[in-house]
């Protein structure tokens, strides 16, 4: 699709998780992407652990899930227990959740980002470039030229739009400004990753270990692996907890049996928003828009949905469907999201943190009341519907993720529908939309049930969904039509 003059139309920095997605998702629909990375290959050691039934929708769509699959578990519950083994707070894992698949898995990143790095070498729309280091950028009334220092010193590649998806020290970021909105959350934890050996005795749920003593969370990662992560106590240095003399006293503390430490490092988990996550055709996601502990297992899942976001608005707007004010609505839509991320997971790291006795004695006891009430003690964990120029104020529905029915001998309905923006409506409707679905279409017919009862909770005749799965809004075809044609092109 790139003009003349431009080697592509988007040019996406960082080919971490998020980069990778995103350049997958362009490509796939059309739009050509140059994606680079300082580095020659995908870091080889995990952060992220955890993504939910979004982002394996997400995965679906660019076609890997069966390989996520492969490497990945289906998380069954989370809880957080007193330094005495009293559970303070559980939430069970559904293994069915509204985008038909489990609520969470834990995952071996590294599989995941070279499966979609794999996706990415066969699309013919994307390229990939290794080692190279995005240096500076200019950028122009109608496009971008960024400049890369790679093994034959400095290119240069002239894009419409850029994309910076290079992580928490972003040098795009720096390059717009840079300003970081800060939470104040700062605090050093040790991760040891290790690898599960025969006879292992382990946890099956995730958990949260409130010990004033010593905070640690131990969760399930992908098949064969398990992680611990150790709060540094005041005075410890980085230096002194990863030696081997101190960390493994602490996992024998586990009677855990054979495992073998596959890594060890020290993070500073802090929650960070960039003031702008766009400036003119230069745009941020993922960790170089925002950061967050990682206690919700978010991070990464929020870049993807960025992606998600990210990607059929610069498809819209590249093809002259959608005005460059569409653009606006990402930031928009994405901050408050995010930001719902960050306070649940400082709030879950306020809980976990605490190292005076007795404020974790009061904070033990008062879950316990909670929960013996049945009151969840952290904030709302779902963030609010979206709400931009880019959803349909006020109808039934809008900004909410539409669900994906799942049938046993079918599928699920992404699949059998495919891409791009839906307008399904109760009768044919083909000249409001030629995306318009009639509920009676033969590959509607399984998922038929669950439509028509999403559309009866709602009042409507119809629903158009965005290409990213949200809903645009609910109620009569025509006039979703008409309102989605004018949230592309506002005036
Ligand atoms: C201990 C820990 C546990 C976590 N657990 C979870 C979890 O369970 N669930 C979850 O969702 N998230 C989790 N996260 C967060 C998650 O790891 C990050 O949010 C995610 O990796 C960010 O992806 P990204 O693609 O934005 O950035 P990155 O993964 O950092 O990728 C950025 C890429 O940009 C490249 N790059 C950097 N600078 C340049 C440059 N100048 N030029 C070219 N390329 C460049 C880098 O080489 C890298 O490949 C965790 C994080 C940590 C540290």
């Amino acid at each position: 699709m790139a003009d003349e003059g431009f080697d592509c139309d988007v040019l996406v920095v960082g080919l971490g998780p998020v980069g990778a997605m995103l350049a997958l998702l362009l490509a796939r629909s059309g739009v050509s992407a140059i994606a680079l990375d300082k580095d020659t290959a995908v870091y080889p050691l995990p952060r992220a652990a955890h993504f939910d039934h979004e982002i394996m929708r997400l995965f679906q769509q660019v076609g890997i899930a069966e390989e996520v699959g492969r490497n990945a578990q289906a998380a069954p519950a989370y809880e957080f227990r007193a330094a005495d083994g009293q559970v303070l707070m559980r939430i069970d894992l559904p293994q069915l959740a509204p985008c038909g698949w489990a609520a969470g898995y834990m995952f071996h990143q590294p599989a995941v980002e070279n499966a979609l790095r794999e996706r990415l070498e066969a699309d013919p729309l994307a390229q990939m470039r290794l080692a190279h280091r995005f240096v500076r950028l200019e950028q122009y009334a109608d496009g971008v030229t960024a400049t890369f220092a790679g093994p034959d010193g400095e290119t240069q590649i002239r894009a419409r739009y850029l994309v910076g998806c290079d992580g928490a020290s972003s040098a795009v970021r720096e390059a717009i400004g840079g300003a970081l909105d800060d939470y104040r959350f700062d605090e050093p934890w040790l991760v040891i990753d290790a690898v599960v050996e025969p006879g292992a005795r382990l946890p099956d749920v995730n958990l949260q270990i409130c010990d004033p003593a010593r905070p640690t969370t131990c969760v399930l990662m992908g098949p064969g692996r398990h992680r611990w992560e150790f709060m540094l106590l005041p005075g410890e240095t980085a230096e002194q907890v990863l030696d081997d003399g101190f960390i493994t006293p602490l996992i024998e503390a586990w009677d855990c049996g054979p495992v073998r430490l596959e890594r060890k490092a020290v993070y500073r988990f802090h929650g960070l928003v960039a003031k702008d996550w766009r400036a003119g055709r230069v745009l941020l996601a993922g960790d170089s828009a925002h950061q967050m502990p990682p206690f919700a297992g978010q991070g990464m899942c929020s870049g993807l949905r960025d992606a998600a976001n990210l990607a059929w608005k610069l498809r819209v707007v590249l093809r002259g469907e959608a005005d460059d004010a569409l653009l606006d609505t990402y930031q928009a839509e994405r901050e408050p999201h995010v930001r719902t991320y960050i306070e649940l997971a400082i709030g879950m790291g306020r809980v976990v943190c605490t190292q005076d006795p007795e404020l974790a004695a009061q904070r033990d006891a008062g879950m316990l009341a909670q929960r013996a009430a049945g009151v969840a003690p952290l904030p709302p964990a779902a963030p609010a519907a979206l709400a931009s120029a880019a959803v349909m104020t006020g109808a039934s529905g809008a900004g909410a993720l539409f669900p994906q029915p799942v049938c046993a001998q079918a599928g699920r309905l992404d699949d059998a529908i495919g891409e791009g923006p839906w307008l399904i409506a109760r009768e044919p409707c083909p000249e409001a939309a030629d995306f318009a679905i009639a509920l009676s279409d033969p590959r509607l017919a399984p998922f038929a049930q669950d439509i028509d009862a999403w559309l009866d909770r709602h009042g409507a005749s119809a629903v158009l969904v965005r290409p990213d799965r949200y809903v645009f809004g609910a109620g009569e075809p025509a006039a979703l039509a008409a309102a989605y044609r004018r949230a592309l092109r506002p005036v």
